[in-house]
């Protein structure tokens, strides 16, 4: 298994995507030489274009890096408010045991001594 490298400008002929034929990098070098034709790039995303990598990647069902660090942040910040939702249902919870508790030991003549909104 050859060990793929990133690389933003092509070192070797031809200099450009073995599949779309693009010149601008960034390109995955793999290492490989084609008798006839010359060293094998694919060009990865930039600015301008999804890249050859990205699509092939997205078709075998991997997120591209960047959607995937959009989604490491919103997975951080839903999980930010889960523990908050969880806090509120535990403050929820308690208030409900306190009420209980208040109902079932009234005061002397017998009212509930506080009003405990669930
Ligand atoms: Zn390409």
């Amino acid at each position: 298994m050859p060990e793929f490298r990133l690389v933003q400008r092509p070192e070797f002929s031809p200099t450009s995507c073995l599949l779309c034929g693009d010149h601008v990098g960034p390109f995955v070098d793999t290492f490989f030489d084609l008798e006839g034709y010359g060293h094998l790039y694919i060009c990865a995303a930039n600015e301008h274009r999804s890249g050859c990598i990205t699509q092939m990647a997205e078709l075998t069902g991997m997120a591209p890096a960047r959607e995937k660090q959009d989604l490491y942040d919103e997975l951080n910040s839903l999980e930010g408010e889960v523990a908050e939702l969880e806090e509120q249902v535990a403050a929820f919870v308690k208030l409900k045991e306190l009420r209980e508790f208040l109902m079932m030991h009234p005061t002397e003549n017998g009212e509930v001594k506080a009003e405990v909104e669930a």
